[in-house]
């Protein structure tokens, strides 16, 4: 596409994510990857994490009004509450009302003779209903980014029948049942909202995803066919039924230009670059737990204290706010004396670097999506555990669909933490395990080469935007 900067571009695709990392991310890469195939990008932001646009100068930003910032601080202990808050401030009469007027005000831009580059839709985060109303109301097109893998969209999409089926509300008696409707599930995977304060608002929250996408010209997906192949398939052919055509396009850092600071909302320490080019290679485990997940004091310890125990070099991303109710935990005492020379302690990571880094080795991870996605992409055998959400989904995928992992399950506690980093560094089944997180990586690599599965689903992509604005197709006409 060298060149493509100085000519006119085709179309205007605007894109808005919800402004959390793990949602932030996908996003940016994605307004990068359709930049780079030859459209103009617009970003619609809250004020609440925003984006730094001078990382992005291809890219044009444009600021809507919210009130996410006082949704956020007023619930202290994250979790479903603070989704529940934060979804309604998404939902607000004034982020509709901005989007609504950043949205009409780019289709006049492109509506006038030689200038900007028509509107062609609004590409929104799977639960932004109102952005969405937003655009329908201006007859603009939207396509739905999923942040999830394909397996969660499905759960998400059935939990009429997780119900009518009584697989739940979960009870003790049933948590190993295999939900035989979506292998390899059992019941303990699933996140149950009969335990939320108000499952009713749970529920509702579930089901953004599958009435966004209902709503939409389109339905993208950040993962790739090797990966998900049956679920694809399934998600595929429910949607044809009602037209709805799906990208599969991931894993999104590999589809684009932008990279791991360009999305970074917390300033990454890159010190452990150069600690991890003094270890020997193939032998640290790199630990991190992501943007949101919370753990508790005794959780902090007892983790602390499994590396520790584990005698295996580490690098463990401590980010601020990580342990409930504490700005800026202090390890345990007699910690830093035992893993000393062994051990190295970062508030944020650049994980993209970390873990293409030779020498790690493991993948203590949450499983976020983007985390999890990452991982593969390296190559790197995963420790997980998953803490609510999607993240269970992934974890069961990653040891029992995937085997590319451990999934630790129940509490954590530090003698178990140990074995597990023991069996995963150096035990028989790490080895075996190690194999097929390589044949994985092999798989992802495979589908971002030029006749790829994900690079062709970009492109069919793009030639679907444009059909939004008249124009039949960008590759096929050789643009
Ligand atoms: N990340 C990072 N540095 C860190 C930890 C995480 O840059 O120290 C990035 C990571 O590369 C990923 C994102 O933050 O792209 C986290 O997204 P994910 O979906 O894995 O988890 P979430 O934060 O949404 O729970």
């Amino acid at each position: 596409m060298a060149g493509v900067g100085r000519r006119r571009r085709a179309a205007r695709v605007a894109l808005m994510p919800l402004p959390f990392q793990g949602h932030i991310t996908p996003m940016l890469q994605l307004a990068g990857a359709l930049h780079a195939r030859g459209l103009a990008v617009t970003v619609l932001h809250t004020a609440f994490n925003a984006p730094d646009p001078t990382r992005h100068p291809g890219l044009s930003f444009v600021s809507v009004p919210d009130a996410i910032a006082d949704a956020v601080a007023a619930t202290a202990n994250g979790g479903a509450d603070r989704v529940a808050a934060m979804n309604a401030a998404v939902e607000a009469p004034g982020l509709a009302e901005g989007v609504r007027d950043a949205l009409a005000s780019l289709m006049r831009l492109g509506e006038e003779e030689g200038g900007e580059p028509r509107l062609a839709c609004l590409v929104i985060d799977a639960t932004l209903t109102a952005a969405q109303k937003a655009a329908s109301g201006l007859g603009l097109p939207t396509l739905v980014l999923h942040t999830c893998s394909a397996a969660c969209f499905r759960l998400f999409g059935s939990y009429d029948m997780l119900y009518d089926k009584g697989y739940l509300p979960a009870q003790e008696s049933n948590l190993l049942l295999p939900v035989k409707e979506l292998p390899p599930l059992q019941v303990r995977d699933l996140f149950d909202p009969s335990k939320l304060p108000n499952k009713e608002i749970g529920l509702k929250l579930l089901n953004l995803a599958s009435e966004t996408t209902a709503s939409s010209s389109g339905a993208i997906f950040n993962t790739f066919g090797a990966l998900e192949a049956q679920e694809l398939e399934i998600i595929r052919n429910e949607l044809a039924a009602k037209r709805i055509p799906i990208f599969a396009i991931g894993p999104l850092h590999k589809l684009t230009s932008i990279d791991g600071k360009g999305t970074s909302l917390l300033n990454q320490d890159c010190t452990c670059i150069e600690w991890l080019d003094t270890q020997e290679s193939g032998c640290v485990l790199y630990v991190s737990f992501g943007s949101v997940v919370n753990v508790t004091l005794d959780q902090f310890t007892e983790i602390a204290w499994g590396l520790a125990n584990s005698g295996k070099p580490f690098l463990w991303v401590v980010r601020p706010g990580l342990v409930l109710g504490v700005e800026k935990p202090e390890l345990p005492e007699g910690f830093e004396c035992a893993v000393e020379g062994r051990g190295k302690v970062i508030e944020w990571a650049p994980q993209q670097e970390v873990l293409a880094h030779s020498a790690i080795s493991g993948f203590w991870t949450h499983n976020g999506w983007n985390s999890t996605l990452e991982g593969i992409f390296e190559g790197v055998p995963m420790l997980s555990k998953p803490h609510i959400g999607d993240q269970l989904v992934t974890g069961r995928y990653v040891e029992d669909r995937w085997k590319i992992g451990i999934l630790l399950e129940g509490v954590l506690e530090r003698g178990k933490i140990e074995k597990a980093i023991t069996m995963l560094m150096e035990g028989k089944d790490g080895m075996e395990i190690r194999e097929r997180a390589k044949d994985m990586k092999e798989k992802a690599q495979l589908c971002r080469e030029s006749s790829g599965s994900s690079q062709q689903a970009v492109d069919n992509l793009v030639d679907r935007i444009l059909s939004f604005s008249g124009i039949s197709s960008f590759y096929s006409n050789g643009v």
